[in-house]
């Protein structure tokens, strides 16, 4: 319903219509596992057992693929279950094409887990198009980034990456957590398969863990529900609920989420105690360009380098008061962290060292609430 209306209404009533039972205009938390049949095998739309459909579940899906722009949304009970559903396309032997800057956990997940089933990846800059071009085999399946990156923040040309991965017969899956899609489309880009952390923006009040994937091809709809509905990583329908309750916010979020980082960054940039500024808005970003052409707007998130070093990233961290010292991103309360130590804790140093995610980087994740008070409370925390 709706799907051809603008962003914003598309936010509020994609994939919901009025309950058929009472006419309630919220879709209900339908907390059933399972589904009374007419008589054997003959039930109504496929909802025979939830892990497999659920009506609130149904809905969120129906909705994020709306905001998409895709034919088929599913949703996960994390982001991880997502990336390993996509992950499960592949065969021992295959090799995948992975940028080299991606979430901890999407690494661990390649390295620890699927590495061990024979699916071999390489790492590569794919701001250098050269080196990607040159990371491919004969065995490529798939390519996997992240655009913006995390935590150092760079842009990858999804339309350029989307022509290099089909060129060689590939898939390629976007992660689009860090943007969302009131901030970049990847499908209309050329990506096969979109990637949340329903955690972060989507869901964006830090109160439930969750993850999608939303296509624009029937038929891999088809092959990810397979795996999906096999593997078992659904959502609960109380989560299902807070999410779609969170969408239907998502473009009045983003908005202030990427006025205020706007701010924050450009203050920082004149702060001594601050080295560097990496924030995509940011002319010095040094793929700024492709950042404006395939965004309508810069993010919420920053990156800086502190002139003091690791010392001086503990002083900070510790002295923040309406920022907080936390994992995760996206949500409505601005957070902050120390990659290093934290999110990316499970990246072997020489890797880390490899892309500049040194022991001075600290990532913002900036908030709603008033950026003068944000401004102010990373001032002191500076001093
Ligand atoms: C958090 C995150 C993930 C993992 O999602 P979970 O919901 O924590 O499982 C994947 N990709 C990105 C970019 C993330 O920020």
């Amino acid at each position: 319903m709706h799907n051809d209306k603008r962003f914003a209404t598309r936010c509020i009533h994609a994939g919901q219509s009025p309950d058929p039972t009472t006419g309630a205009i919220t879709t209900p938390i339908y907390l059933t596992s399972t589904y009374v049949q007419r008589s054997p095998g003959e039930f109504k739309d496929g909802y025979d057992y939830s892990r497999s459909k659920n009506p609130t579940r149904q809905a969120l899906e129906d909705n994020l693929a709306a905001l998409e722009g895709g034919v088929r949304g599913l949703s996960f009970s994390s982001g991880l279950g997502s990336i390993d559903c996509v992950l499960h396309l592949l065969s021992s032997g295959d090799h995948v094409v992975l940028c080299d800057d991606v979430y901890g956990g999407t690494f661990r997940l390649f390295k620890r887990v699927f590495e061990q089933l024979g699916i071999t990846f390489s790492r590569v800059d794919m701001t250098d198009h050269d080196a990607t071009r040159a990371a491919f085999t004969d065995k490529t399946k798939l390519v996997w980034l992240e655009t913006p990156t995390n935590p150092t923040l760079k842009i990858i040309d999804i339309a350029a990456m989307a022509e290099m991965a089909h060129a060689k017969g590939a898939l390629l899956c976007v992660d689009n957590t860090f943007a969302t899609p009131a901030l970049q489309n990847p499908l209309a880009l050329g990506a096969d398969i979109v990637s949340h952390s329903t955690t972060k923006y989507l869901g964006g009040h830090a109160d439930v863990v969750g993850g999608a994937l939303i296509v624009k091809d029937e038929e891999l709809g088809d092959k990810l529900w397979f795996n999906q509905n096999s593997v078992g990583a659904v959502p609960s329908p109380m989560d299902c609920f807070l999410t779609l309750r969170s969408t239907k916010t998502l473009h009045v979020r983003m908005q202030r989420h990427c006025e205020n980082a706007a701010k924050v960054a450009d203050h920082l940039a004149n702060h001594k105690a601050i080295e560097k500024v990496v924030y995509p808005g940011h002319t010095t970003h040094p793929q700024h360009e492709v950042a404006k052409k395939q965004m309508s707007d810069f993010g919420g998130m920053i990156t800086v380098y502190l002139a003091g070093g690791l010392d001086a990233a503990k002083r900070m961290l510790e002295r923040v008061q309406i920022f907080s010292l936390a994992e995760s991103l996206g949500g409505v309360e601005s957070l902050i962290e120390h990659p290093a130590i934290m999110t990316h804790g499970s990246v072997p140093p020489e890797e880390r060292a490899k892309i500049g995610l040194t022991d001075a980087l600290v990532r913002l994740s900036v908030g709603i609430e008033d950026v003068a008070d944000q401004i102010a409370d990373l001032d002191a925390a500076l001093a």
